[in-house]
């Protein structure tokens, strides 16, 4: 890895995000961070990170919105995100992503460290 990879964090709970930023540092990664999908896509469109995670539940912008959203955009149609919620039958995220680009994952079941396996796989 020549360059450091960027992930964007879009979570609302502040304690979640910073551990998230924490543990990606520690892995190498640069963390931006957004605590709302409204921040989320502005930050993205402009910083174009390598990947984006983010949480669906959020205020101004839920994630399945800035999900769509990016879609949206040139750039955007492109970059793998990983969506977390606590939502277990998310028929509605479902039915909202494109399952090629975009993986979803249920909080609960992953562990922080997973995440940034997660995180990696979809990087290579
Ligand atoms: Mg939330």
């Amino acid at each position: 890895m020549n360059e450091k990879r960027r992930i964007l964090i879009a979570d609302d709970d502040n304690d979640l995000r910073s551990m998230s930023k924490e543990i990606f540092e520690s892995e190498g990664f640069e963390v931006i961070e957004a605590a709302n999908g409204e921040d989320a896509l502005k930050l993205a469109l402009e910083e174009k990170p390598d990947l984006v995670l983010t949480d669906v539940i959020m205020p101004k912008m839920d994630g399945v919105t800035l999900m769509q959203e990016l879609r949206k955009d040139e750039w955007g149609k492109t970059v793998p995100i990983i969506a977390l919620s606590n939502v277990d039958s998310p028929e509605g995220i479902l039915k909202a992503i494109d399952s090629n680009v975009t993986t979803y994952l249920v909080k609960g079941n992953w562990k922080l460290e997973e995440i940034v396996g997660k995180v990696k796989e979809k990087l290579n």
